[in-house]
């Protein structure tokens, strides 16, 4: 199984977070939305976890460095 990103850098927030987690997908949206919660102030609610599993991106498009920010989506 392929594993997936959840970048941080590619939405702006409000502590301008640098954070990258890399992982099968399950194990990548329960960390995600950890993160999410603790570092965002999100609740872990299913409406979450299903968005975190829509902006996951194929490994193979990491991007090391920065990244141009975009509006988190609504
Ligand atoms: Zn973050």
């Amino acid at each position: 199984m392929s594993r997936m990103i959840a970048d941080c850098r590619r939405f702006e927030s409000d502590n301008n977070c640098s954070l990258t987690m890399i992982g099968e997908e399950q194990e990548l949206i329960n960390a995600a939305a950890q993160h999410a919660v603790s570092a965002h102030g999100h609740q872990d609610t299913p409406e979450l976890r299903e968005q975190l599993r829509g902006l996951l991106e194929p490994e193979d498009s990491y991007i090391a460095g920065t990244r141009q920010p975009e509006p988190f989506p609504a």
